[in-house]
């Protein structure tokens, strides 16, 4: 798909996302947030849902934990305009709820349009429920955060979401570290192939082996 179209599609999306009554969210939401980056973004950055200040200005991860996400990538010389960002809820559960799982399921299409129009190269699961929402088969996000994994024709890395960190200081080493994996991840796959090893997901060396799901 050429990028223009890929734009234009993902323009549609959140059109519809924006008058989407899908489920109860729409009746208590200010506005749908359905993620901002560009459409040849080699990285998707998943979360959980919109909090108070993305349902107020429309736009995904720009609060607290939204600054600390871009500072992670900063600090592994990435871009956060470089990177498609958007959740698995595109509405704000009340008071930062929890997604019900039938909000999901209704949601769900919205996400895998984008993926399937962006095709990124790795895909970021920012927390439990992105990972629950990708890869429900995976150990808890405390067993597999920084490990590349393999799902289909997608690759994941799940790790901490930034709010995470906030609100236990103790998890920023390990996020760090996550991202610095993903950065090492992003350079390996740039690199020339070297026979089939190269394309193909890995771990980081003294971890555990990339875990193929399916
Ligand atoms: S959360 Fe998703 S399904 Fe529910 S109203 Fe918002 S866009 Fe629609």
């Amino acid at each position: 798909m050429e990028p223009a179209s890929k734009q234009a599609h993902l323009d549609q999306i959140a059109a519809q996302v924006g008058a989407c009554r899908r489920c109860a969210l729409h009746q208590t939401r200010t506005q749908g947030v359905p993620g901002s980056g560009p459409a040849s973004a080699r990285i998707m950055a998943i979360g959980e849902a919109p909090g108070e200040r993305e349902d107020r200005e429309g736009q995904p991860f720009v609060g607290q934990a939204g600054r600390l996400l871009t500072q992670l990538l900063e600090e592994v010389g990435l871009s956060r305009d470089d990177i498609f960002i958007t959740n698995v809820l595109k509405s704000r559960p009340p008071g930062n709820r929890d997604p019900l799982p039938e909000e999901v399921a209704a949601c769900a299409g919205y996400l895998d349009e984008q993926m399937a129009v962006i095709q990124p190269q790795v895909i970021l699961l920012l927390g439990r429920h992105a990972l629950q929402r990708m890869l429900p088969d995976a150990p808890g996000i405390s067993r597999c955060h920084g490990q590349v994994l393999g799902a289909g024709s997608r690759t994941y890395m799940p790790c901490y979401h930034p709010a995470a960190a906030l609100y236990q200081s103790s998890l920023l080493p390990t996020l760090r570290e996550d991202f610095r994996h993903l950065r090492e991840h992003l350079d390996r796959a740039a690199r020339p192939a070297q026979g089939s090893a190269a394309a193909a997901p890995s771990a980081p060396s003294g971890r555990a082996e990339q875990l193929d799901l399916f």
